[in-house]
């Protein structure tokens, strides 16, 4: 395993080009996009963007090798081994893996090394684990005839991720997909393609050539040729509401079962009965972990209003001392917005927020220093309604209002078009139960912040998503159900023309 000890620059390749059964493919020439180290605004890298000609070899790669028996037919413990030696190769590189999503998405590498990286291994192993413990289905009800459910790979996946997270993210879509016996072309985001680039190349060590293909570039040109391909099957997405519109309408012409897993708003609601220490704590977690930049963020605060001033004050004076900086350095909390663009949309919401006649309580302002860092920032909003409260900010951005009740803080945190997550943090039981049940999400965290548990579903209603990832949801995606039936009885034929 590398150490901290080299230039992390050096680690960047000058160029990354698309992957493509069992190869780079090289310099081709044609379109670049450049790729940044958010920490200095310095570009570290360049992509070659895959056309329309190369997606169609990275899915005629993927084809061939869903063809091949010696993938599809498989035998169950020879693709535990695969998953597993991938797991072990992941945690073998974590230390590369983490720097490249350290140096193009910004999110500080102790994080990354401590959590992602051992998130996207572990993703690996989970589905290892789980493709061995599958039940079937044997319906006898019917005397004469035994009826059975086998399931089967459905073929070749387009595997499209955001800037975000790219590991984790990606590595839970690549471990479902192969785990059940499907092949698959990844498109990461064309703002962060370095740490994906090294996992597919570290994957391809280890599977067969075209099980895992890589193309790069932007959405609108490698990405819709990606989905609009007529030899995908099926399409998993994780970025934002819109562009999961665009994807649905792309599956939706060539009838592709397609998950989206999209933003959120999600809401932290604070009753005046919890562990204000551990509900402070969490609250903090929620909103500022991975820079801000996550899609179950707990962004929308909500206190109830006899606990309010003192909550909101403490968390202002925490917020106030977070150290953010250098993401490659042990002492950071906060790294830099993934990008300048991505930084000003934030910032934006500053004078959003006080045009709606919002109070800024802390924070509002870029660092000044290169690269795209912004202070931690929460707001008083006056209203749920408010832009601040709706639209998905995306950053380390914490908009607080004020409720009376139980009722109230159900109706406010429903009042979203999203419905990813909700945080609840209460002593009480009875209420926990109640409110948990009643507001309109995927999931929900009760005095905790944000516990993947993989086994269980995750994803979201409303315009938070469609599809679950998990093991029996993942499952059900990835494959495809046949039901065959055989009489075992001498059952007799109507004989026509007899
Ligand atoms: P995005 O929608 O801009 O891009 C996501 C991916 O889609 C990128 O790879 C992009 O190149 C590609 N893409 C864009 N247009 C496309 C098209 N027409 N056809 C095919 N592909 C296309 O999202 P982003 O800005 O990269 O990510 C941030 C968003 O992702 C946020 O809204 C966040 O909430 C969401 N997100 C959701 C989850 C979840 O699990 N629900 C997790 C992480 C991020």
């Amino acid at each position: 395993m590398a150490t901290g000890t080299s230039n992390p620059f050096e680690l960047a390749p000058k160029l990354v080009t698309s992957f493509i059964d069992g190869a780079w493919v090289g310099d081709q020439g044609g379109y670049r996009i450049p790729t940044f180290y958010p920490g200095n605004g310095q570009i570290i890298s360049e992509l070659q963007e895959a056309d329309a000609n190369e997606v169609d070899r990275a899915v005629r790669s993927a084809r061939r090798a869903f063809n091949d028996p010696e993938w599809a037919g498989m035998a169950i413990e020879a693709r535990q081994a695969i998953l597993c030696r991938i797991a072990d190769a992941i945690d073998a590189n974590a230390y590369e893996l983490a720097t490249l999503e350290t140096l193009n998405a910004g999110i500080v590498r102790r994080d990354v090394l401590g959590r992602q990286v051992v998130r996207a291994a572990y993703n690996f192993r989970f589905f290892a684990e789980v493709i061995s413990q599958q039940p079937g289905q044997v319906w006898q009800q019917n005397k004469d005839y035994l009826t059975f459910v086998t399931r089967h790979p459905v073929g070749v996946a387009a595997l499209i991720a955001p800037w975000n997270s790219p590991l984790a993210l990606a590595s839970m879509k690549v471990a479902a997909a192969i785990a059940y016996g499907n092949t698959c072309v990844l498109k990461p985001s064309e703002q962060t393609p370095l740490s994906l680039a090294r996992m597919v190349e570290i994957i391809n060590g280890i599977t067969p050539p075209g099980v895992v293909n890589l193309v790069n570039g932007r959405g609108q040109i490698t990405g819709s040729a990606l989905v609009d391909h007529a030899d995908v099957d099926l399409i998993a997405f994780t970025g934002g509401t819109e562009t999961g519109r665009t994807i649905m309408q792309a599956a939706g012409r060539r009838l592709k079962p397609a998950a989206v897993e999209l933003g959120g708003k999600s809401a932290n609601i604070i009753f005046a009965d919890a562990d204000q220490e551990r509900a402070l704590d969490g609250a903090l977690v929620s909103i500022f972990s991975n820079n801000g930049q996550q899609c179950l963020a707990g962004s929308r605060i909500l206190v109830q209003d006899s606990i309010f001033d003192d909550f909101v004050g403490r968390f202002v004076e925490r917020a106030r001392k977070i150290k953010v900086g250098d993401p490659l350095s042990d002492e950071t909390e906060i790294g830099p917005i993934a990008s300048a663009r991505h930084r000003e949309h934030i910032l934006s919401y500053v004078d959003i927020a006080k045009s709606q006649g919002a109070t800024l309580l802390t924070g509002g302002r870029a660092l000044d220093r290169d690269g795209y860092f912004i202070e931690p920032t929460a707001v008083l909003a006056p209203s749920n309604s408010d832009r601040v409260c709706q639209e998905e900010i995306f950053g380390p951005f914490a908009s607080f209002v004020k409720f009376s009740d139980a009722e109230d803080a159900i109706r406010m945190a429903n009042e979203s078009q999203f419905g990813l997550v909700g945080y609840l943090w209460t002593q009480n039981v009875d209420k926990a139960l109640r409110v948990s049940q009643a507001i309109r999400t995927g999931l929900m965290w009760v005095n905790t912040p944000m516990v993947r548990e993989l086994r269980a579903p995750f994803g979201g209603v409303k315009d938070s998503g469609l599809g679950r990832d998990g093991a029996t949801s993942s499952m059900a995606f990835f494959t495809e159900e046949k039901t065959t039936t055989i009489p075992i009885a001498d059952v007799p034929l109507r004989k026509f023309g007899a």
